[in-house]
């Protein structure tokens, strides 16, 4: 991409032009959430102007607009992931929601005392703590996938966990902390070499690099709405239909049931029988918008734009003395942690903070992964397409600043 292409891009999101302490502010926290541009605050608002109706019950206009809406913003999404069957795209809440869905329902449905779910050490949260919650519930074994010191996983310790126990195995495809791109379709080919079925976070891929879920044969896949340019409140679930008919509803209520009797309820199809409620009808049309964003500069073109920006600020970063980069991988998304000595990652973020540049610091919701480390936590720099090398530039001056005012 050249400067023209990227500051028209930079025009697009108007927060970008915002003064932060009287300073231009540098967005480096895009690994947190990503900032909207103008077409998908206009689809909201549009949406909310002139289309808002509750969907898939009224008979009146609007209602048969907003549900037309919905349903097409269902088949972009199934588009973008490289499925043709849109009933296989579940919207959710985002990568939180979707992961407790199929810990509960997966779970209710395929596993039971003395089963194990595997993850890797590098996992966030969200994919930790609902298979914890289901080995409490169900008297099972959490095995966790090592990693080595570059913050690449251990192949051969995966291969050796798999066993007629393993009853799902749940990676993410991309490091939210150390950047590493993990070889999901090794991990997902090895499990279901024995029947294994696999769920991959994408929440710090998709925006970052091409998905092909059929490709990559996931059973499960999902990821955040806000991560990817699109508003808070929406994610995606995609599962393969067979599994999504296998296991049972999540949440019970309207939209998600065909007949309700108080003797026998039936369920609704999919991809209804896991939309409880009334669905975030304006919030997945403002996802559609954004994957079309997205689309529209090209996925591969913003993977390789954005590789860029993070090999030049690791080069940059790396000239600081006493610099320490977090996950070293072969395949590296644009995610940069680090140390610099021993001064607290929170100082820093402080300080840096004050110069108007916005970077997050702490445990990144990945503490195994930290412990693991024998760290304090990190400083991450997080990189989107409306960045600049001018931005690395400024920040890591004002970083060398910062240091030496720390020493
Ligand atoms: N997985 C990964 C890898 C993430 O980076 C995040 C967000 N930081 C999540 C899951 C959780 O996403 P959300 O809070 O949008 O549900």
């Amino acid at each position: 991409m050249n400067e023209q292409q990227i500051n028209d891009i930079r025009n697009d999101f108007p927060i970008l032009s915002e003064k932060i302490y009287n300073k231009d502010l540098i967005y480096f926290d895009n690994g947190a959430t990503t900032q909207k541009p103008r077409s998908v605050v206009e689809k909201i608002e549009q949406g909310y102007y002139h289309t808002n109706a509750n969907i898939h019950r009224g008979v009146h206009f609007l209602s048969q607009k907003a549900t037309e809406a919905h349903e097409e913003a269902r088949s972009i999404v199934a588009n973008f992931l490289g499925t043709d069957k849109k009933e296989e795209i579940i919207f959710t809440r985002g990568t939180t929601e979707a992961i407790n869905l199929i810990a509960f329902s997966y779970g209710e449905a395929y596993c039971s005392e003395g089963d194990e779910i595997v993850v890797s050490v590098m996992e966030h949260h969200s994919n930790i703590v609902p298979w914890q919650m289901l080995c409490e519930r169900k008297k099972m074994t959490l095995r966790v996938i090592p990693a080595n010191e570059a913050g690449e996983l251990d192949m051969t310790a995966y291969q050796n966990m798999l066993n007629e126990r393993t009853k799902l195995v749940s990676v993410m495809h991309v490091s939210n902390v150390l950047g590493t791109i993990n070889p999901v379709a090794d991990i997902i080919k090895l499990a279901h070499a024995q029947n294994t079925p696999v769920l991959i976070d994408g929440a710090q891929a998709v925006p970052h690099i091409a998905v092909n879920v059929k490709e990559l044969d996931a059973d499960f896949y999902v990821f955040s709405g806000h991560k990817i340019y699109a508003p808070t409140g929406i994610g995606v679930l995609y599962g393969k239909e067979n599994w999504l008919n296998a296991i049972p509803p999540y949440q019970g209520g309207g939209e998600m049931i065909s007949t309700v009797s108080f003797k026998k309820t039936t369920y609704n199809e999919l991809p209804f029988k896991f939309e409880a409620g009334t669905p975030d009808y304006i919030g997945s049309t403002a996802l559609a918008e954004a994957l079309k964003y997205v689309l529209n500069i090209g996925i591969d073109k913003i993977a390789d734009y954005e590789h860029q920006l993070m090999m030049y600020a690791t080069e940059e970063l790396n000239k600081i003395q006493g610099m320490r980069i977090i996950g070293n991988a072969q395949n590296k998304s644009s995610v940069i942690s680090f140390l610099v000595n021993d001064i607290h990652p929170y100082d820093i973020g402080m300080l840096l903070d004050k110069l108007g540049i916005a970077v997050r610091t702490g445990h990144h919701c990945a503490q195994p992964l930290i412990d693991s480390l024998g760290i304090p936590g990190t400083i991450r720099v997080s990189f989107a397409f409306y960045n600049t090398k001018a931005e690395i530039d400024v920040f890591v001056t004002a970083l060398k600043k910062v240091v030496t005012m720390l020493s």
